[in-house]
């Protein structure tokens, strides 16, 4: 896709610090370091999100999700766990429109680094996760 930054780098028209590439992904340094060593993994082929891939596609890209963790843990001693993220959507804080997985490692509790979970667990009754689990139920297809 002409206008995609991610095709840009894939193509290697804009530079990018790449830890791993092979025929179907590549795997780079992003930009903000949000911890020492945050990495994007992306399809070569330009799909917009998680919403637009076929199975094929998720074998593809999930399956060498483990070996690059493996690499970014065993890059520094200090690194303690990894988080693995992928924002689908403007809402969910997506902002470059060519799916990406963030992995991002951690190196402690103070390391400016947060996820927050609402827990809305009080307003929760079995008959409503029935019912919603009911209506993503209905909605699976292959
Ligand atoms: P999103 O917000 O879509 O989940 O994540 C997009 C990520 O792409 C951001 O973390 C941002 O820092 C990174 N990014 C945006 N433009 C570039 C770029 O030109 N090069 C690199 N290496 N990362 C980028
Ligand atoms: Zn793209």
């Amino acid at each position: 896709m002409t206008d995609c930054i991610f095709c840009k780098i894939i193509a290697g028209d804009i530079p990018s610090v790449k830890v791993y590439e092979d025929d179907a992904v590549l795997a780079f340094l992003d930009i903000s370091q949000a911890t020492k060593g945050h990495t994007l993994l992306v399809p070569k082929q330009h799909v917009a999100d998680l919403f637009a891939y076929d199975a094929d596609l998720a074998a593809t890209v999930f399956s060498r999700l483990p070996k690059i963790a493996r690499a970014i843990q065993a890059s520094d001693p200090a690194i303690q766990g990894l988080n693995v993220l992928n924002n689908n959507g403007e809402v969910a804080y997506q902002s470059v429109f060519h799916s990406h997985i963030h992995l991002i490692p951690r190196y402690g509790t103070d390391d400016d680094f947060s996820i927050h979970f609402g827990d809305h667990s009080a307003t929760v009754t079995p008959e409503t996760l029935e019912t919603t689990a009911a209506a993503i139920r209905a909605k699976v297809v292959d």
